[in-house]
């Protein structure tokens, strides 16, 4: 008799496990087992289920690196006994967190698949449902007794993504997900359609699982606006401590040509900082040199950030700092996709 798979979930919170409290209006989170209660049809899958949930369930807006570590811990500690591991999550900042497990569970095996809802699960026209059921079927997925997708993957309104290449871009559709510069891994209709092609390329050697706890948050995000002045730009590259900075340009990595500013990245870079050139649109690509207005910011070896999310680039600079990657080697080792977030 074929083995039954087991799926571990893993709950952290979010709307899909939320419900109206009474006196104020507002939406918090509700244990885990109350959530299972509301989805009988669990019963019915042909997966043996298993769930952990944080002591506390969170909001997504709470989210950070040491949950994501609790995340990656529970991952490690269930590994061997589990299939596939499917992430209750708030919305809010899944592909953040799905982008950081990209890069914390190194030669990742298995399907890790992160999904939540828009709507509490006990309302009527719930997405949670849909959303949770389709993700398990996912993560159960087998051929020839290996799980069918072997990455960190987002599953959201009849899609799978690959989860570092995600950004939320609507909060109230259910289809509330868009992965610009990827196309979808798996698509449910009738049929679950598997675009095998696009899924990560695994090498054919067994390679254990490493799990890299350890974020670096000297991060920070500059996104540029017209009328940007110096003492922005100064005061934010000059924070204390800063390792990485996340610089938003625009379209095809562009930045104005004032003198100031191109001195104040100048004086940056030469001082240690690592400035990863991102662009500010959804989808598309950085391409210094392009134009006139990027050229100097590849003179300046800034850190080519090609079609990377921000979600994306903030977790890799994190994960990259917080393993000790060497100054020198950090601009190239960025450059270079790890976990297919990049091209
Ligand atoms: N604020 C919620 C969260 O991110 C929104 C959601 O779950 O969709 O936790």
């Amino acid at each position: 008799m074929k083995k039954k798979t087991n799926i571990l979930l893993i709950y952290t919170g979010g709307t899909i496990g939320m419900v109206k409290d009474y006196k104020t209006g507002a939406l918090r989170a509700f244990n885990f087992e109350e959530l299972i209660k509301n989805i009988p049809e669990l019963d019915q899958l042909d997966c043996s289920l298993k769930g952990v949930s944080f002591k506390e369930p969170i909001d997504s807006s709470n989210m950070n690196p040491k949950y994501w570590a609790l995340i990656a811990s529970i991952i490690e500690d269930n590994y061997e006994d589990n299939d596939g591991f499917v992430v209750l999550h708030g919305s809010d900042t899944m592909s953040y967190s799905a982008s950081a497990l990209s890069f914390m569970l190194e030669h990742l095996a298995k399907p890790v698949i992160f999904t939540g809802s828009q709507l509490p699960i006990g309302d009527l026209r719930t997405d949670a449902k849909e959303n949770l059921i389709t993700s398990i079927e996912i993560a159960a997925l087998q051929e020839k007794g290996k799980p069918v997708v072997q990455e960190v993957g987002l599953y959201f309104e009849y899609k799978l993504y690959r989860g570092n290449r995600t950004t939320k871009i609507n909060a109230e559709h259910f289809e509330a997900f868009a992965s610009l510069n990827h196309p979808p891994l798996v698509e449910s209709g009738v049929h679950l359609k598997v675009h095998s092609n696009y899924l990560v390329k695994k090498s054919m050697k067994n390679k254990s699982l490493i799990v890299h706890k350890s974020m670096d948050d000297r991060v920070a995000i500059l996104k540029l606006f017209p009328g940007i002045n110096k003492e922005v730009v100064h005061a934010v590259l000059n924070i204390p401590g800063l390792k990485a900075l996340i610089l938003e340009t625009y379209g095809a990595g562009n930045a104005p040509m004032d003198e100031w500013f191109l001195n104040e990245l100048k004086l940056a870079v030469k001082k240690g900082l690592h400035i990863i050139n991102v662009t500010q649109c959804s989808g598309g690509s950085v391409f210094m040199g392009h134009y006139e207005t990027s050229e100097k910011l590849k003179e300046m070896q800034l850190v080519n950030g090609k079609d990377i999310t921000t979600e994306a680039a903030v977790a890799k600079a994190m994960y990259l700092l917080g393993t000790g990657v060497p100054d020198k080697l950090f601009k190239t080792i960025f450059e270079t996709s790890l976990r297919g977030e990049m091209v």
